[in-house]
C-alpha cells in the first residue's frame, strides 16, 4: 500500500495499533472488490484521496501486478496488422477489449434509464458481438480482460459481455470516457466496474433510502389533500431528489465540509425546504394559507423562498444555505457560485474544500438556457472557480408542455453542453433508489478528488401538470397514459425491500406513518437539523440593518497616510520593466501623489481602492478588460514586458492588508454580474465591483438587474452592496457604445432600492466608492463612469479633496458667478458638463449656472433644494442631457426636479434641452452627432 494512505489511515484515530494488518488485509480485498467489504469501510477507501497514477490508492502487489498488465496491453496495443496477428484467437482478443471499450463509451445509449419505459432508442450497433465478428459459440471461450477491472486477468467472453451489461447497461447511464484526462477516467472505470455499477448497501442504509423517499412523497401527499388545487409544484415522480440530497450533504460533510450552498428552480423546492433544510412544517402551511411571514417587505411566492439552517453530519456540523430564486429559469446558478466563492474566500478556503456548491436544474432549462453555458465555462477560471459543483438535472422529461426530444433541444441529452468542460454525466434511473444513492456517492467522490463539475441527470417524470393546477393529458397524452399506471418510487422500493427481507411491512407502514404524524404536529422532520446551530458558521448581517441611505458617513482619509500608500503602489519589484506608455502613466502618478500634477480619475479611483483596504476592507473587481480598463486608466495588473508575468501593487500594501482580488472576465455579462451579486450578497464588508466594457453591455444581464439587484432586498430581505460600473457618454462613437441605458434603471428606482449615480470628478469617484463601503448601508450602486473624461483637462482634483470633503450628490455652480445675475438655471448630469461648462466660459454669459445632479436616485431633493434657493432672480430652468428624450434622465427624474421647483419657484416650469426621442440611443455619423450635440448646448442656454 502507498505509505501516504498508509500514514492517513494510522492516522485515524479508529485504525491505530493492532488493527493495522487487519486493515491492509481490508483494503486488499477492497481492491479486488469493493463490494466484499462492509459499506463503511468501502466508503472509507472510495473518499482516500486519489495518489500518483493509482486512484484509489492500490496495494504493492496490485502495482506491481498493474504494471505486468500494462505492459502486456501494450504489447497488445502496437499496430495489428495481418502479419502480426498469430492465430485467430488474437484476433478475436483484439476485438473483445474493443468491445470493452465500446462499452465504456456508448453502455449508456443501451442503459433502462427512464422509469416511464417511454424512451425509444436503438442500441448502439457496436455493442453487439456481431460487430466486431464474435458470436455466441464464443462466449464459453475465455480471454484476456485488459484493463477491465474485473478481479482477475483473464475471463470468458460471456463473463465479459455481462459485467458490462452489468455495469454499464442497467439503470445507471455512465458517461465519462470525452474526459481527456486519462487519470480522471481511470478512475471512474475503477469506481464502476469494480462493483459491476452497483454496490451492496447495509439494512441501514436501504431504510434510511426508504425513510426520505417516504418524507418526500409524503410531504406532496399531505400538502395535496390539505390545500387541493394550489401551486406548489411537487416533485411527485422525482422523490429521489431527496435523499440524493440528503447524500451529498452527509458524505460532503464527511469530507469535511462546512457549508454548502443550493440553487434550485420551483420544482421541488418546497420538499427540499421542508425535507431537507428543516423548514418548520407549520410555516410552510402558513404560506398556503397566504399568512404574511415576512415582516419587512413585500415578499415572494413559497416556491421562491430561501433558507437556512444547520444540520449535523459525520464530519461535524454543515450549514445549509438555499438561495432565494425568481422564476427565470437558471439565473440562479451563477448567484450561487458567487456565494459559494465569497464563503470560500472568507475561509481561505483556496480549492473549494470547505463550501460546496449544489446547483439544481430542470431538463429543458439545462439544454435551454444559455446562462448555463455561461455558468459551466466559469467553473475552472481563475475569478470563478468553485471547486466543483454538483449539478442534479430533475429530468422529468418535458419542459411545461413541451416535449423533451423533438422540440425542446437538438442535443441526445439534456446534459451535452456539460461535456463543453468535460463533467462528468451519470444519468440514473430515478426508479432505482439505490443506484441514485451511488452514483451521488461517485459524484461527490469526484468533485472532492478533483475539484471539477460533475452532473446527475435524475430521470424521472412529473406526476402532474407543471403545476397543480394544470391539465398534461392534453399535450402529453401517451406520457401521462403512463404515470397513471405507474405506482410511486416510494412504493416500488418498499415492496422490494419487503420482498428482499430487509423491512417488514409494518415497519415500512410504520415509517410512513411517522413522518405523517410529525407534519400532523407541525413538527420538524429532518433529524439531523441543529437546533442550536453555530452562528460562527455563517456572516452575521445585523450591523447592516436599517439604515436610511442618508446614513452618516466619513470618507475622509489622511492626507500623509494617503500620499504613503500611494507611494507604497508606486515602488515596483526589481526587475519589473513595465511598458513604455504605462510606464508614462505611473511617472503622472508619482507626480501626482507629491502634489505637481492634479489628480486624474484613475489616480482617484486606485486611491479609494488602496484607502479601503487600508482600512481593513477586501476589495473585488470582475468584468471585461478590467486589470486594465476597458480605456486603459486602470492599470491595476501590471505586465512585466520582459516575461509577461503579472504585478499587481495593490496587493502588496502590506503584509496584513485584506484581499484585492482583480480578474478578467469570460467575456460574458449575465453569468458574471449574477456571480458578483451572488459574492456581494455574502460579502458585507468588501467593495464588490462589476465593470462592464461599455455601459450597454450590461443588456445582456438585465434579468439579473431586474429580478436580484433592484428587487431582492424587497422580496426576500436580502442586502446587497454590489457596485455596477458602467461606462457612459456621447462621444460620437455610435449607436451601442454611448449609452449605458441610464433610463433602464432609472426606471426601476423604488423604495430606496439602489442608488444611480454619474460622478463627474475624480475626488467624486473615490468619495463615492469610499462610500459605498464606509457607510453601514448595503445597497447596490450604479456608476455611470465617464470614458473622455479619464483624461479631461478640467476632470480633475486635489490631493486635498481626497483627504477632505465628501460624496456630492449636487454640486453647484463652481465658477465665481454672482447669484443675482443669474436668471437661468441647467441641470445636468454626466459628461455633458463640461461642454456647458466649456460654451458658457467662451461666450462669457454671466446669467446662467450649470448645477450637476451627481446622484440620480435616490434623488437628493433636499440637496439640490439648497443649491437652488441661491438664485433667487430665475426665470428659467433647463434640464440638459446628451441622451434622446425618451432615454436618459428625463422622464424618470424630473419629477423629482419639479417637485424641488414647485416648492420655490411654482411659477417656472422645467424646460428640456437634448436629443430628440430615437429609436437608437445615438446617431452612427460622426457629423450628425456633433449637429445635434451642437443643438442640445444651445438649447440649454437659449431654448
Ligand atoms: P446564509 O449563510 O446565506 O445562510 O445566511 C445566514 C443568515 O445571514 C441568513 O439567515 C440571514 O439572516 C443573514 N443573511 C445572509 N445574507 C444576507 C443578506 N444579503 N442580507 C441580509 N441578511 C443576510
Amino acid at each position: 500500500m502507498h505509505e501516504s494512505v498508509m500514514q492517513r489511515m494510522w492516522e485515524s484515530a479508529h485504525l491505530s495499533g493492532g488493527n493495522a494488518s487487519y486493515v491492509e488485509e481490508l483494503y486488499e480485498l477492497y481492491l479486488h472488490d469493493p463490494n466484499a467489504v462492509p459499506e463503511e469501510w468501502r466508503s472509507y477507501f472510495q473518499k482516500l484521496p486519489a495518489d500518483g497514477n493509482f486512484s484509489p490508492d492500490v496495494s504493492h502487489s496490485a502495482i506491481r501486478d498493474h504494471f505486468v498488465l500494462l505492459a502486456k496491453n501494450q504489447r497488445r496495443a502496437q499496430p495489428v496488422s495481418a502479419g502480426t496477428v498469430s492465430s485467430e484467437h488474437e484476433k478475436k482478443q483484439v476485438e473483445v477489449l474493443r468491445l470493452i471499450q465500446a462499452y465504456r463509451m456508448r453502455g449508456h445509449q443501451a442503459a433502462s434509464l427512464d422509469p416511464l419505459g417511454l424512451w425509444q432508442r436503438q442500441a448502439p450497433a457496436d455493442l453487439s458481438l456481431n460487430h466486431y465478428g464474435l458470436t455466441e459459440a464464443d462466449l464459453d471461450t475465455t480471454f484476456r480482460t485488459g484493463e477491465l477491472y474485473l478481479g482477475k486477468e483473464e475471463a470468458t467472453l460471456r463473463e465479459i459481455r455481462d459485467a458490462l451489461q452489468e455495469t454499464y447497461c442497467r439503470t445507471v447511464g455512465a458517461e465519462f470516457m470525452h474526459i481527456v484526462d486519462s487519470e480522471e477516467r481511470r478512475w471512474f472505470l475503477q469506481r464502476l466496474e469494480s462493483v459491476r455499477g452497483s454496490p451492496q448497501y447495509s439494512t441501514e442504509a436501504k431504510t434510511h433510502l426508504l425513510e426520505r423517499l417516504t418524507a418526500a412523497e409524503g410531504l406532496e401527499k399531505y400538502l395535496g389533500t390539505k390545500y387541493p388545487g394550489t401551486k406548489r409544484f411537487g416533485l411527485e415522480g422525482g422523490e429521489s431528489l431527496i435523499p440524493l440530497i440528503d447524500e451529498i450533504i452527509q458524505r460532503s460533510g464527511s469530507y469535511g465540509a462546512q457549508e454548502i450552498v443550493i440553487g434550485m428552480a420551483h420544482r421541488g423546492r418546497l420538499n427540499v425546504l421542508v425535507n431537507t433544510l428543516g423548514k418548520n412544517p407549520r410555516d410552510l402551511f402558513d404560506e398556503f394559507e397566504g399568512k404574511k411571514i415576512v415582516e419587512l417587505g413585500s415578499g415572494d411566492v413559497k416556491y421562491h423562498q430561501g433558507f437556512s439552517s444547520n444540520v449535523m453530519t459525520e464530519g461535524g456540523e454543515v450549514h445549509l444555505a438555499l438561495a432565494f430564486n425568481p422564476s427565470h429559469l437558471e439565473i440562479v446558478s451563477p448567484v450561487v457560485e458567487g456565494s459559494v466563492r465569497a464563503r470560500q474566500d472568507r475561509r481561505s478556503d483556496k480549492s473549494g474544500d470547505k463550501v460546496v456548491p449544489i446547483s439544481i436544474h430542470g431538463d429543458a432549462a439545462f439544454a435551454g438556457q444559455g446562462v448555463v453555458m455561461e455558468t459551466l465555462q466559469m467553473s475552472q477560471t481563475r475569478a470563478y472557480k468553485t471547486g466543483g459543483t454538483l449539478h442534479i438535472i430533475i429530468n422529468n422529461q418535458v419542459g411545461f408542455t413541451t416535449n423533451r426530444q423533438e422540440d425542446a433541444r437538438s442535443t441526445e441529452y439534456a446534459t451535452d453542453v456539460a461535456k463543453m468542460v468535460q463533467a462528468p454525466i451519470f444519468h440514473v434511473n430515478g426508479d432505482d433508489p439505490e443506484a441514485v444513492l451511488f452514483v451521488t456517492q461517485l459524484a461527490v467522490d469526484y468533485r472532492m478528488h478533483f475539484k471539477r463539475d460533475v452532473v446527475i441527470d435524475l430521470v424521472c417524470y412529473r406526476r402532474r401538470g407543471h403545476n397543480e393546477a394544470d391539465e398534461p393529458s392534453g399535450t402529453q397524452p401517451l406520457m401521462y397514459q403512463q404515470i397513471a399506471k405507474q405506482r410511486t418510487t416510494r412504493d416500488l422500493y418498499a415492496d422490494s425491500l419487503v420482498q428482499a427481507g430487509v423491512m417488514s411491512a409494518e415497519q415500512v407502514q410504520a415509517q410512513f406513518e411517522n413522518y405523517r404524524s410529525a407534519l400532523d404536529e407541525g413538527r420538524h422532520v429532518v433529524e439531523s437539523l441543529v437546533k442550536e446551530p453555530n452562528k460562527g458558521l455563517f456572516v452575521d448581517w445585523r450591523p447592516y440593518l436599517g439604515h436610511a441611505w442618508t446614513a452618516r458617513h466619513d470618507t475622509r482619509f489622511d492626507l500623509k497616510t494617503l500620499q504613503e500608500l500611494s507611494n507604497k503602489l508606486l515602488q515596483l519589484p526589481e526587475g519589473l520593466v513595465v511598458q513604455r506608455q504605462v510606464g508614462k502613466i505611473l511617472e503622472d502618478r508619482q507626480k501626482m501623489s507629491a502634489g505637481g500634477l492634479p489628480i486624474n480619475w484613475g489616480y482617484a479611483e486606485t486611491m479609494a481602492y488602496a484607502t479601503l483596504l487600508h482600512e481593513g476592507h477586501p476589495v473585488r473587481i470582475t468584468g471585461q478588460d478590467v486589470g486594465r480598463g476597458t480605456f486603459s486608466h486602470r492599470h491595476a495588473v501590471l505586465h512585466n514586458q520582459k516575461d509577461g508575468v503579472p504585478y499587481v501593487p495593490l496587493q502588496h500594501l502590506s503584509e496584513e492588508q485584506p484581499s484585492f482580488e482583480i480578474y478578467d472576465s469570460l467575456l460574458s455579462e449575465e453569468a458574471v454580474l449574477a456571480f458578483e451579486y451572488g459574492y456581494a450578497t455574502t460579502t458585507p464588508n468588501a467593495l464588490v465591483i462589476w465593470e462592464a466594457q461599455f455601459g450597454d453591455f450590461a443588456n445582456g444581464a438585465q434579468v439579473v438587474v431586474d429580478q436580484f439587484i433592484t428587487s431582492g432586498e424587497i422580496k426576500w430581505g436580502r442586502l446587497c452592496g454590489l457596485t455596477m460600473l458602467l461606462p457612459h457618454g456621447y462621444e460620437g462613437q455610435g449607436p451601442e457604445h454611448s449609452s449605458a441605458r441610464l433610463e433602464r434603471y432609472l426606471q426601476l428606482c423604488a423604495e430606496q432600492n439602489i442608488q444611480v449615480c454619474v460622478p463627474t470628478t475624480p475626488a467624486q469617484i473615490y468619495h463615492l466608492l469610499r462610500r459605498q463601503v464606509i457607510r453601514p448601508l448595503r445597497k447596490p450602486l450604479v456608476v455611470l463612469t465617464p470614458k473622455s473624461l479619464l483624461r479631461h483637462k478640467l476632470a480633475i482634483s486635489t490631493l486635498e479633496d481626497l483627504a477632505e470633503g465628501s460624496f456630492q450628490t449636487v454640486i453647484p455652480e463652481i465658477d465665481a458667478i454672482d447669484p443675482q445675475k443669474v436668471t437661468r438655471l441647467v441641470m445636468c448630469s454626466g459628461k455633458v458638463y463640461y461642454d456647458l461648462l466649456d460654451k458658457r466660459r467662451t461666450e462669457g454669459r454671466e446669467d446662467t449656472a450649470i448645477v450637476r445632479i451627481e446622484q440620480l436616485y435616490p434623488f437628493p431633493e433636499d440637496d439640490l433644494t439648497d443649491v437652488m434657493s441661491a438664485y433667487s432672480n430665475l426665470t428659467d430652468i433647463v434640464w440638459c442631457q446628451e441622451e434622446p428624450m425618451n432615454q436618459g434622465a428625463w422622464y424618470c427624474s424630473q419629477h423629482h426636479m419639479r417637485r424641488v421647483i414647485s416648492a420655490l419657484k411654482p411659477e417656472i416650469g422645467l424646460k428640456y434641452a437634448g436629443r430628440d426621442a430615437s429609436a437608437a440611443p445615438a446617431v452612427g455619423y460622426a457629423s450628425m452627432h456633433a449637429e445635434q450635440q451642437e443643438k442640445l448646448l444651445n438649447d440649454a442656454f437659449n431654448g
